[in-house]
């Protein structure tokens, strides 16, 4: 799936149908999770029924496209099977057992309720929310007018701290000539640089992450000074949803260029398969943003992955720090020993870049092998 995003320029009536829309859903989704809670064995089928039953019940929601209730509907499915998966799984601590929402932000049509225009300018919602015609604002590069209608699988409508946008999800078969380079490395996180690979390269984490981690902690401490309920406290609240919105845009951007570069210049890419959440935990490791982008970056190279057909392998993460990538020696160090010295064979190399070494033979042994690490080059959509 391709998802092209346009900002929504419409007037004050039309957002205020959007968030009148939003809110319809969310009463959708919240009556489905009311209902698994209150009876038993409700299945993913019940709900969809039950959606016809609420439009009947209330005027509202049958004035919302049929299928764009489903999709509510479908929500809350989400969070019932989630939560189903997690004790099936007996994942330690919460099992998220479904809450009811109360900050819809989005609302989901699949493929009627909506007409866009042939030229891709404006989009026209048909079903009776009143969300009428509105302009796709975007950038000039995309243009979802050359996909076939049919191909538009699904259209959300969302709103941000900057506004309200439009994205859909196009159904491609895409894919790029990948030009062999004969390369296959392996990355590991880096503790001082964003990543760090087998053969000593770095990529620098971007100057601009920890500019914008002082400004959010600014904003944070401005937004709990302010009076509750006061104007200035809205205000503070907003300037601090739209740095997050920043942050969370030069993080992606960042994650897809990196990634897209890896990828194009190598035929096989071996990363350690991190908890990122574990990781967030301990502050000292590393700052959350850091995380947080390896986390994009790695959704992004599975995508680029799967674009160029190239092999993206994960791997357990057991002593690929510790170990000499030379002799297989373990060498125990601490996070603050930056330098891996061999005692047996003499091997000294940056830490991170010993790590990505092993990360990638333990890859290859194990893809040659077929046992243990598993590959995500799956159909991810971004
Ligand atoms: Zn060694």
């Amino acid at each position: 799936m391709l998802v092209y995003e346009y900002k929504v320029d419409g007037n004050h009536k039309q957002y205020a149908a959007i968030d009148e829309v939003s809110r319809v859903v969310q009463f959708i989704r919240n009556k489905c999770v009311r209902l698994w809670m209150d009876g038993k064995r409700v299945s993913h089928n019940d709900l969809q029924t039950y959606c016809a039953v609420l439009a009947k019940v209330y005027p509202f929601a049958s004035r919302l496209n049929s299928q764009a209730r489903q999709a509510s509907a479908d929500r809350a499915w989400f969070a019932i099977s989630r939560f189903y998966e997690n004790c099936k799984e007996k994942k330690p601590g919460k099992k998220g057992y479904p809450k009811f929402q109360h900050n819809n932000r989005s609302v989901e049509y699949k493929q009627t309720g909506w007409q866009l225009d042939d030229d891709g300018k404006h989009i026209t919602f048909t079903d009776g929310c009143g969300l009428g015609r509105l302009r796709l604002v975007g950038n000039k590069k995309q243009h979802i007018e050359t996909f076939p209608v049919k191909a538009i699988k699904r259209v959300r409508i969302i709103r941000r701290a900057d506004g309200y946008y439009v994205q859909f999800a196009v159904k491609t078969e895409r894919s790029v000539s990948h030009v062999s380079s004969g390369k296959e490395i392996g990355i590991d996180v880096g503790l001082k640089a964003f990543l760090t690979d087998s053969q000593g390269n770095t990529v620098e984490n971007p100057r601009h992450y920890r500019k914008a981690e002082k400004k959010l902690k600014r904003l944070g401490r401005r937004l709990s000074r302010k009076q509750k309920r006061s104007s200035n406290r809205k205000k503070a609240r907003k300037a601090l949803a739209k740095q997050h919105l920043k942050v969370q845009r030069q993080r992606e951007d960042f994650a897809r260029k990196t990634a897209s570069a890896l990828v194009s210049s190598h035929d096989l890419i071996a990363y350690e398969h991190l908890h990122i959440r574990n990781m967030v935990r301990n502050r000292k490791l590393a700052k959350s943003i850091h995380d947080a982008g390896w986390g994009i970056f790695l959704h992004w190279l599975a995508y680029y992955g799967t674009v160029h057909a190239i092999q993206i392998l994960a791997v357990p993460p057991h002593f690929t720090s510790q170990q000499c990538s030379e002799c297989d020696t373990i060498v125990k160090k601490s996070l603050s020993v930056r330098t891996h010295v061999c005692p047996r064979c003499g091997l000294v190399m940056d830490r991170d870049q010993n790590a990505a070494k092993n990360i990638l033979e333990k890859a290859l042994s194990s893809h040659r092998g077929c046992t243990g690490g598993h590959s995500e080059t799956g159909g991810l959509a971004p």
